[in-house]
């Protein structure tokens, strides 16, 4: 059954919701967007994912088109009018249409705002099903504002292309060496039993789930450093995870087609993926 979307003030089953062909997020990727997990029909923190939405409107200066509680009753309007008890929730500003292809935009533009949701399947406890990764590494070609949630993803479709062709699961992106994050997801390395991740950059998003490990790691005193992480420590690594708010915790136990570690997920990665579903449960049952 399509699903129900939102466009610009209207609900639509999604075959009939179209865009002007000069819309900027159509010809030039000129647009923000974010994705958003709804657990048992409810978003799972909704606050962080706006206020992150925020700041990528502020950054590219497209306005704002909804309040806070119009953001909010949005996103509880779609999961109310869409299928499934799991919902990967997406929303999109972009900078709208001035009737014409130009790099230059005037400044009165009406952005055009987009929402969608889709039924997902996800494991609400830490069992054998939860599918260990191959990933490879490889060099971060996307642009230099990867904090900016922009729907420019030309470098990440190519980068995920070629995970693909390679016959791995993930790709984990570096700049001269220096890991910044995966194609969609953040990264984290556990070594000796501490937890490393690069530090926040241009180069990278501040992931809501990275936030969320963060928030964990200190509550069970699980120690955490931010630093430079170089490919050697990578292959090194006693375990390595990606994080997003689609895959949670993803162990990886294959980088470019060498061993890592025991080569199965680590006891790390088994605590914190069980603290995940613990705390995730709370978090959402109260709406936070
Ligand atoms: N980095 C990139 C490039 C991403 O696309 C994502 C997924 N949105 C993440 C990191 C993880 O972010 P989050 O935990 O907020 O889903």
């Amino acid at each position: 059954m399509p699903g129900i979307v939102y466009l610009d003030g209207q609900w639509l089953p999604s075959e009939h919701a179209t865009v002007s062909v000069f819309d900027r997020g159509f010809l030039f990727g000129d647009g923000v967007y974010e994705v958003i997990m709804a657990y048992h029909r409810q978003p799972f923190r909704l606050e962080q994912h706006l206020a992150r939405l925020f700041r990528s409107l502020e950054h590219v200066g497209i306005p704002n088109p909804l309040g806070l509680h119009e953001w909010r009753y949005l996103v509880e309007q779609l999961i109310e009018r869409n299928e499934g008890d799991q919902q990967s929730i997406y929303l999109q500003v972009t900078r709208g249409s001035s009737g014409k292809r130009q790099h230059n935009y005037p400044t009165d533009l009406k952005p055009t705002l987009l929402a969608t949701s889709q039924p997902v399947s996800v494991l609400e406890k830490v069992t054998t099903e939860i599918e260990p990764c191959s990933a490879i590494l490889l060099e971060d070609i996307r642009w230099a504002r990867g904090d900016i949630k922009s729907t420019s993803l030309l470098g990440s479709v190519l980068l995920k292309k070629a995970v693909y062709e390679s016959g791995a699961d993930e790709g984990i992106l570096h700049r001269d060496g220096v890991v910044t994050e995966g194609t969609a997801s953040n990264v984290f390395v556990v070594k000796q039993g501490e937890l490393l991740t690069p530090r926040l950059s241009d180069y990278i998003l501040t992931g809501i789930t990275r936030d969320f490990i963060f928030e964990l790691a200190e509550r069970y005193g699980i120690p955490l450093l931010e630093t430079d992480i170089s490919l050697q420590t990578m292959y090194d690594a006693d375990e390595i995870w990606l994080t997003s708010s689609t895959a949670e915790v993803r162990p990886v136990i294959e980088l470019d087609g060498r061993e890592i570690g025991t080569g199965k997920p680590g006891n790390v990665w088994k605590r914190m993926a069980q603290l995940y579903q613990k705390h995730k449960s709370e978090l959402y049952s109260c709406g936070a």
